[in-house]
């Protein structure tokens, strides 16, 4: 492991002032860590964040949830307001990692986890996302895992997260802090896809910090779940995954959220899918037709072509399970 230094701060001015110094920020560490054992990443300075006051989850007017960035994914998926409003989220967070990392790896973390590609995380392999200009050993090696949506022909690593993918069904927005003070940026432009500078992630600027993720408030009742489809039932990343949220009224699809996972170099939202949902009553058709749209625009990779064909089932089984919560599917 490369040297460096760790301090540890206990208030948001402490942490901006090191950040602006140029400290990489760690909370849970389950991530950062990992890559700095591995040469993967070689921060000189860490600045501990973990004392700093950003755990708490608030409902906010109308029905909204902000969750602090240094909520535990344990604590969040456990949170009754969570439960009760979005089981999707607590679906997603469940279904992600093992219980110890839950219990130690924060919501700000999860949000900006680096991709699993195997390549990005073996030093003697060509990655533009770890080292830019240097090729994707990817693109013409052994490919299966990766994208089918949003990549470039300069990386095509999925996003891993599971709980961003019920963020971007939900049209979650990201607060950040940094050195010219604060702002809110909608999830969906806070993850970047690669396009020609893969080693770009997220739109943060340098010293800023997530201090939360809100999500809006949704019309209620508004029924949701989360499915994740995996080479083996725990501790593995999504091969596809489906977030839901239906709210029908008088037995008609009122509003529609739908987003995929691991299929995706950015969490996925399927705006075709819902535009179909939109206005009808819930049906077996219905979903099946509606699931047809999920790969629209995908293009497969030498070894990932059967995505196409799990993302529509599984979203197309998601649809009727949540169809089936919100209203009954006839
Ligand atoms: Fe690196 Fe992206 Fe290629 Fe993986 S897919 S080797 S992360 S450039």
């Amino acid at each position: 492991m490369h040297p460096f230094s760790y301090t540890k701060v206990s208030d948001l001015a402490g942490a901006l002032a090191a950040g602006r110094r140029g400290g990489r920020y760690l909370a849970g560490g389950t991530m950062l860590v990992d890559l700095m054992r591995e040469s993967v990443e070689r921060p000189s300075v860490l600045v501990d964040i973990s004392a700093l006051p950003l755990g708490e989850i608030t409902a906010t007017a109308g029905g909204g949830l902000r969750i602090g960035a240094l909520v535990r994914m344990a604590e969040a998926a456990a949170h009754p307001s969570v439960r009760a409003a979005f089981p999707v989220i607590s679906q997603a967070l469940e279904s992600s990692a093992s219980a110890q990392l839950r219990n130690m790896a924060t919501i700000g973390g999860n949000i900006m986890q680096r991709t699993r590609c195997p390549y990005f995380r073996d030093v003697t392999a060509a990655c533009n996302k770890r080292e830019p200009g240097a090729g994707c050993a990817a693109l013409g090696g052994f490919n299966r895992a990766h994208a089918i949506l949003g990549a470039s022909e300069h990386c095509a690593a999925t996003h891993p997260s599971d709980v961003a993918v019920a963020f971007a069904a939900l049209e979650a927005n990201v607060h950040l802090l940094g050195p010219d003070g604060e702002r809110s940026v909608a999830l969906a432009d806070f993850l970047l896809p690669p396009g020609g500078t893969p080693q770009r992630e997220q739109a943060a600027r340098p010293g800023e910090l997530i201090t939360a993720v809100e999500i809006p408030a949704h019309p209620r009742p508004l029924r949701s779940g989360y499915l994740k489809v995996r080479d083996r039932q725990s501790y593995e990343f999504a091969l596809t995954s489906a977030a839901v949220a239906l709210h029908l009224r008088d037995g008609v699809i009122h509003q529609a959220k739908v987003a995929a996972g691991g299929v995706g170099t950015v969490p996925w939202k399927l705006p075709a899918v819902e535009r179909l949902l939109i206005g009808e009553r819930p049906s077996q058709a219905l979903w099946a037709e509606a699931a047809e749209r999920a790969a629209d625009g995908a293009r497969p990779l030498e070894h990932n072509r059967f995505k196409i064909e799990l993302l529509k089932r599984t979203v197309e089984r998601q649809l009727r399970v949540v169809g089936d919560l919100a209203g009954g599917t006839a």
